[in-house]
């Protein structure tokens, strides 16, 4: 009965792009490591273990805390009117995320593009908004898509470009044990679908060395 009950509200999170506003049961949590623990053939009580189910718990739900941010609290006084209409992008941001397949990491690089349509964002709002979407149960392309269309409809934008380069370690560690496969996503909406060029000019300069490096 439990586990049905947790299954459901799981589900109905994952689902939902703008989170919940509970927080997670870290008792619930805790004994259900203990059981993970005791069906994978391990001792719970011993030494090395005693923690871990507490250890445990607090780490997932620092991993899934994005479930209980507030996109539009976290942009409240971050907009600002602009005549600025040129492409504003930013690029590297690193997210570790996991799969909801395996429940295991997948990490790596996102960059993210607009054409602002009298408003930018602060820039550094722009990797908390990857950060409430990474730390979530994911998959690499619904992940890519909310971050795109979550920027093109709160920023009104002329078009939003993401692109998402990421190793999944449930790749890595298991299944085809591919280690150096990095799987690309990426999600082009107004201008940047509609307009080559400016799909174009984007790829480009998210491709380009980084500041300081000397190509
Ligand atoms: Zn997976």
């Amino acid at each position: 009965m439990a586990k049905q009950g947790i299954k459901r509200r799981g589900q109905q999170q994952v689902e939902d792009v703008n989170g919940s506003s509970r927080p997670a049961d870290l008792d619930v949590l805790q004994s259900l490591v203990t059981e993970m623990l005791l069906a994978l053939g391990e001792k719970p009580g011993r030494n090395g273990l005693l923690k871990t189910p507490e250890r445990v718990a607090k780490a997932l739900a620092f991993m899934t805390q994005g479930y209980h941010r507030d996109i539009d609290h976290l942009l409240n006084g971050a907009l600002f009117p602009i005549e600025y209409d040129e492409m504003v992008i930013v690029k590297d941001i690193d997210f570790f995320s996991m799969c909801e397949h395996h429940l295991l990491p997948f990490y790596g690089k996102v960059h993210v593009g607009y054409l602002p349509n009298k408003k930018v964002v602060g820039l550094s709002k722009i990797p908390r908004i990857v950060d409430t979407f990474a730390r979530r149960l994911q998959v690499q392309e619904r992940f890519t898509v909310q971050i795109a269309e979550t920027l093109k409809t709160k920023l009104n934008a002329h078009g939003v470009g993401v692109v998402v380069e990421a190793r999944h370690l449930c790749m890595m560690m298991r299944g085809v044990e591919k280690q150096n496969t990095i799987a690309v996503t990426s999600s082009m909406l107004g201008a940047f679908r509609s307009q080559p060029q400016t799909r174009l000019e984007f790829l480009k300069l998210i491709r380009r060395g980084s500041v300081g490096d000397s190509d």
